[in-house]
């Protein structure tokens, strides 16, 4: 139904809009670009603020702004996940019509209860899925996990797999508080938007094979997957936007291109950050190679610059 597959190369980078561009978001911002700069193709953006309630007022107009400082340059029109609910509403309406959907009125509670003694805490144990729509009172609504295993080869991390009824569970494509889930809505932007390959960070290396899943089902394409490290403090947590991370400076921005060039594996030359911002991504695009990204879930990294 949405596959917008072309031949031109399709790229994106989707920040959450929670707070100021830090060094992680950036090393996604790069990552991507070089991606589909040195593919010959399209560099898309996407404001990711499905989940309204942690949107931060402003930080879109401020990562935006930032990017254009480093000298991005996108194409086509910035797409708000805010306004594509009607999509994602298509999307749920073929999932029902599918028999894959059933509502959900466990609490976070009841399913911590039932949880405490199991392995996997964060999988759903299935307790609603008996029940059927419509339902009267409030509710989510959850994905069916059949028994499949996903495989895919992810162009830095390698190879994986998960069995989505053993491993993920019945997922939510639709929160209580009547959001639609992050997994629904960026497998049907993805599909609309006709990407390609997926560059991203390597804290949703685990949510990939679930929304390959979600893709199977609806029928879409699933791109290729590059998961890149994750830039973590010396206690090893991911250094993030809504933990009030330290924001990139524009100031030093030429040697915070060269620091991410270095992080992601590409051995830039030591006085390259002398050079103009310019002609730093001319460089970085003349030796862009995905393959010398360190395939380590984590690194740790110093980021005050
Ligand atoms: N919006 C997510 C973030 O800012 C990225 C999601 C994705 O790239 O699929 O971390």
């Amino acid at each position: 139904m949405l596959n917008k597959k072309s031949s031109i190369y399709k790229g994106r980078f989707a920040p959450s809009p929670t707070g100021p561009v830090h060094f992680g978001t950036l090393v996604a911002a790069v990552g991507s670009y070089l991606q589909a700069k040195t593919n010959n193709g399209e560099w898309l953006i996407r404001i990711e603020d499905v989940d309204i309630t942690r949107k931060v007022e402003g930080a879109d107009v401020d990562i935006l702004h930032t990017l254009e400082a480093f000298g991005f340059e996108w194409h086509g029109q910035i797409i708000y996940q805010s306004s594509q609910n009607e999509y994602y509403q298509q999307a749920l309406e073929q999932l029902i019509s599918q028999n894959l959907v059933f509502p959900c009125l466990c609490t976070r509670k009841q399913l911590a209860i039932i949880n405490s003694s199991k392995m996997n805490r964060s999988m759903y144990p299935g307790t609603c899925r008996h029940r059927q729509l419509p339902q009267k009172s409030q509710h989510a609504l959850r994905l069916l996990a059949k028994n499949k295993t996903i495989y895919f080869d992810d162009a830095v991390m390698g190879k994986q797999s998960e069995n989505i009824k053993k491993q993920c569970g019945d997922i939510i494509i639709k929160r209580r508080d009547g959001l639609f889930a992050y997994q629904l809505a960026v497998v049907v932007d993805d599909a609309r938007q006709g990407i390609c390959e997926i560059v991203r960070g390597a804290d949703l290396l685990d949510s990939t094979a679930r929304q390959i899943y979600l893709q199977k089902v609806l029928g879409y394409s699933t791109p290729t997957y590059c998961h890149l490290p994750l830039a973590v403090d010396a206690d090893g947590k991911k250094i993030s936007k809504s933990d009030g991370a330290t924001k990139v400076s524009i100031k030093n921005r030429e040697k915070q291109l060269c620091s991410i060039l270095e992080f992601l594996g590409q051995n830039p030359p030591a006085d390259l950050s002398d050079s103009t911002i310019n002609d730093i991504w001319s460089w970085a695009a003349q030796h862009w190679d995905i393959h010398q990204v360190p395939s380590k879930e984590k690194i740790q990294t110093v980021t005050d610059q």
